[in-house]
């Protein structure tokens, strides 16, 4: 692990991003999984807390596959991200379809200070699990959200299943995955993700698993079971 000691970031994942960053709008490339369970998170976002008209802060945005459809929707949307050429593609993606999305390349932990209390909704999806220290991230996504703001966060369980499925099956044996894009260690448990949100002051109101079928090749939102990807709801009070 490369980590600066300024900032809360990992420069060898950031650059795992950097390099597969033109395929990032491919929908058969290393980022199928991010394309084929946005309409999921989309629409699990939206109907929560209804995007339209929002002010909406996406924290590793990267190639801007959540911040656009988000756009769509009809918030108003702020994308950062540690690195730089996915926001390069994110910002020239916007030409092609015709969206606004602003997009900064900027810490977490920098833009709360600068931006406290600022939006409506955050979120902060497959992330986490690239980053030293997620607790640090959560705070400051907490710092960002309005009162009675919502945050939307995603990331993997850690236990053998998950191990099976997201390390061993997704990279070695299915090739969704460049091998090495995750790291086990790194995974959080649904109950330490909700204590950084308790610690951050944050209320958590859902948890939601995300389930891949290898066989049917599809995705699914399941309230029961979140052994592997899941997805968690936070308000401000
Ligand atoms: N959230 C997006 C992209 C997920 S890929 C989506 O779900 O569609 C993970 C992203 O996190 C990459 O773009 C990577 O550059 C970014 N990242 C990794 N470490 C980071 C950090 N410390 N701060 C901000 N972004 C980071």
């Amino acid at each position: 692990m490369s980590t600066t000691t300024a900032d809360n970031v990992d420069q060898a994942e950031v650059k795992k991003f950097e390099e597969l960053a033109s395929r990032w709008w491919d929908p058969q490339s290393e980022f199928k999984p991010l394309h084929d369970i946005n309409p999921l998170r989309l629409d699990y976002i939206d109907s929560a807390a209804p995007l339209a008209g929002k002010q909406v802060l996406d924290v590793g945005c990267g190639g801007g596959i959540l911040s656009e459809s988000m756009a769509a929707r009809g918030a108003h949307v702020t994308g950062i991200d540690a690195g730089k050429a996915p926001l390069e593609v994110a910002r020239l993606h916007l030409l092609e379809s015709g969206l606004e999305v602003d997009y900064q390349q900027v810490m977490v932990e920098k833009f709360a200070d600068e931006r406290p209390a600022t939006f409506d909704v955050v979120t902060c999806m497959e992330m986490l699990e690239h980053v030293p220290d997620p607790s640090s991230v959560v705070a400051s996504c907490a710092k960002l959200l309005k009162p009675g703001g919502t945050l939307f966060l995603s990331t993997i369980n850690r236990n053998p299943k998950a191990w099976l499925m997201a390390v061993v099956g997704a990279e070695y044996i299915l090739n969704m995955l460049p091998k090495g894009t995750h790291e086990y260690r790194k995974f959080m448990r649904p109950s330490e993700l909700e204590e950084c949100c308790r610690l951050a002051g944050l209320g958590v109101t859902d948890l939601t698993g995300m389930t891949y079928n290898p066989l049917a090749r599809t995705y699914k939102l399941n309230p029961c079971d979140f052994d592997v990807n899941y997805l968690m709801t936070a308000v401000k009070p």
